[in-house]
């Protein structure tokens, strides 16, 4: 199948580890110039190096403050000319509870995971306007199950859930999609980081598995870029305000399966 992304400028947030980075190169496998804007500079040095051919290039920038998302739309401007499409992905589930945490920390929280996905959207309308481009934002199960100690990262994801819907609505005029992806357990740095905070996180990885309806395992990240890949594409030219689950079915099939 010709997703027809060859030359189109993806910029990918947060995409030099993890799921990021599996969309960053999936893109790239398609023909596209895929740019990737993390902060961890080590891991954009070593996705480039990895390329290998692919159209790999990135931004070494943290998403906070809104000028730094100003900055990278103007960089991939000016040296691509046009932006096609923007996948938001950066985030980070940094526990900040209702009962653990306090006010400045939640609105921090929410800087971290929600303020930059607006910011970024804003500063690229103009240019997706001019391509008839799409965006797919990532959100996690968690917007939907909830997971207890982590009211931020829960609301920005909750919120990114609601703008996709909203921004499909008011895009609608320039022929500009809005979907969201929605992941549930996929081993990333993220996610071992998070695992290792348990006394035994081997035995804590074996439960969260036994409870994946499909196959009882991890989603991978490449499994999660395909969608969004898609998503991306004229092959998906007609959805728009989804919220696709990747999940293996852990959301919403009967508890009793597992
Ligand atoms: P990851 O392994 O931590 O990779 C994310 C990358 O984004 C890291 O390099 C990170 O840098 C970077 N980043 C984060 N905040 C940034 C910022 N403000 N500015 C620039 N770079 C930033 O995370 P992941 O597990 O792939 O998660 C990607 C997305 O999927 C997140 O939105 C997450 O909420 C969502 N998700 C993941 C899962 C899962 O099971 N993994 C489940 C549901 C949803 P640092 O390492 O310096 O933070």
């Amino acid at each position: 199948m010709d997703l027809q992304l060859k030359d189109k400028v993806v910029l990918v947030t947060g995409g030099a580890k993890g799921i990021g980075a599996a969309i960053t190169r999936t893109c790239a496998q398609e023909g596209a110039v895929a740019v990737a804007v993390d902060r961890d500079v080590l891991a954009c040095q070593q996705l480039e190096l990895s390329a290998q051919g692919l159209q790999i290039s990135f931004i070494a920038m943290d998403l906070s403050p809104a000028t730094n998302c100003k900055a990278i739309v103007q960089q991939v401007i000016a040296t691509f000319d046009h932006i096609d499409a923007l996948v938001n992905n950066a985030g980070i589930n940094d526990k900040v509870g209702l009962e653990h945490g306090d006010p400045q920390e939640f609105l921090s929280s929410l800087e971290r995971n929600l303020l930059h996905y607006y910011n970024m959207a804003h500063y690229a309308l103009p240019h997706l306007k001019r391509t008839r481009g799409s965006i797919v934002n990532i959100s996690s199960k968690t917007a939907l199950t909830g997971q207890g100690g982590t009211s931020g990262y829960v609301a920005s994801k909750g919120a990114i859930l609601g703008l996709t819907r909203e921004w499909a609505a008011e895009l609608l005029p320039y022929g500009i999609r809005v979907n969201a992806v929605v992941p549930a357990e996929v081993m990333t740095p993220l996610y071992q980081q998070w695992l290792d905070g348990f006394p035994d996180p081997q035995e804590k990885l074996k439960s969260v598995v036994a409870k994946i309806p499909l196959d009882r395992r991890m989603t991978t990240p490449d499994e999660i870029a395909a969608m969004v890949v898609f998503l991306l594409s004229t092959k998906a030219g007609h959805i728009t305000g989804q919220h696709l689950f990747v999940d293996g079915g852990y959301v919403h099939l009967d508890r009793a399966l597992t």
